[in-house]
């Protein structure tokens, strides 16, 4: 596989630019394109540069293998790899915007009981440019361009866990949100992690101030770690605190996510157990009934008791929301649609 252009930075293709004998404004050219959505073989720059640029990267780094439409109007998209692998992804249409959700690994190594996108493991992580190439790809497929984003929110909840790929998450995450490229605003982003301590703490120093979301499941360290290993490694008390100071840091109050398995954390004294836990902070809580993957003997808790849950964490003063399941037709929960296309 060749390197990808869209990993590099406007001062990074700036230096290549430069190194090709070529005029600076070349690279405002490259990066612009680039955010636009463009092939490397689609830039409007001199023939000679760009069979240079070709040469040395991918022309289409990401590339929309497969798009598969909801009855509730969602879009899942296949996209495949350079390299051949595939990953995929989510266009959910709301009254306020569309919100893209974009994996950052093929594959993942947390092992989560309920989660489609582990049963393979981890086979690598995406680079900077392989994310952000997720959201160029369907922007361009909506008919958006940089100006004119069709993608008004990311969410980094698909396949792998964001903070198990540091650093190419924290550079894509730098692209998104800069002048010339689709300029999103941190505060349009969510990054969604099982909860993996350390990194939470460095991210909260990286003054990007977004919607950190941590994927709970769980009121006790025991029973989470049933369902998600990496309990085994950070306590919940743990977490709090990295979500503590990542307030502390960013002013950004964090949301927790809490996904409703039946005769597993679904009842009322779970529900009154969390919101004894998230009492007093300045927390979000997102329910969701499970989306049961087949290949795991896990079963969604009903529409009623979903709707009791949320019914006591709200008597109880913690701000919360149930989600509506988004593209069960299509295979809309992390992982499923990429398994499917293995088996
Ligand atoms: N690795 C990150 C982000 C990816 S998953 C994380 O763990 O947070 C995004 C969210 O979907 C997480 O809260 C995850 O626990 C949840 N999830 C995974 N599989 C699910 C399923 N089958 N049904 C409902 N939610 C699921």
């Amino acid at each position: 596989m060749k390197s990808v252009l869209q990993d590099k930075s406007p001062e990074e293709i700036s230096e290549l630019v430069l190194a090709a004998g070529e005029k600076p404004f070349r690279a405002v050219q490259i990066f612009e394109g680039l955010a636009n959505g463009k092939k490397i073989s689609e830039l409007p720059v001199p023939p000679a540069l760009r069979a240079q640029l070709t040469a040395a990267f991918e022309d289409e780094p990401v590339r929309i293998a497969e798009t598969f439409v909801s009855r509730d109007g969602s879009e899942k998209f296949l996209f495949e790899l350079a390299d051949g692998n595939l990953i995929e992804g989510v266009l959910m249409r709301y009254k306020y915007g569309n919100t893209q959700c974009v994996s950052t690994q093929v594959g993942c190594r947390m092992g989560c009981k309920f989660c489609a996108s582990t049963l393979g493991g981890r086979i690598r992580d995406l680079t900077a440019g392989e994310i952000l190439g997720q959201v160029l790809a369907v922007n361009r497929a909506e008919g958006g361009t940089r100006r004119e984003r069709k993608i008004t929110n990311v969410v980094l909840m698909g396949s792998g866990e964001p903070f198990d790929n540091y650093d190419n998450v924290v550079k894509f995450l730098r692209l998104l949100t800069r002048e010339g490229g689709l300029a999103m605003s941190a505060r349009n982003i969510s990054l969604s992690t099982c909860g993996l301590v350390p990194e939470m703490r460095r991210f909260a120093e990286e003054n990007i101030p977004l919607n950190l979301t941590v994927s709970l499941h769980a009121v006790t360290d025991g029973e989470r770690a049933r369902t998600m290993p990496i309990a085994n490694r950070y306590k919940i008390a743990d977490i709090f605190e990295a979500c503590a100071y990542y307030f502390e840091r960013t002013g950004r109050r964090y949301i927790f996510e809490y996904t409703l398995i039946a005769g597993e954390n679904a009842d009322e004294a779970h529900a009154l157990a969390l919101a004894k836990l998230l009492r007093g902070k300045p927390c979000h809580v997102n329910l969701i009934r499970l989306n049961a993957v087949k290949e795991r003997h896990l079963c969604a808790a009903e529409e009623r008791d979903a709707r009791a849950f949320l019914a006591v964490l709200e008597k109880s003063g913690i701000s919360a929301t149930l989600r509506r399941s988004i593209g069960s037709d299509i295979g809309g929960a992390c992982g499923q649609l990429r398994a499917k296309f293995l088996s």
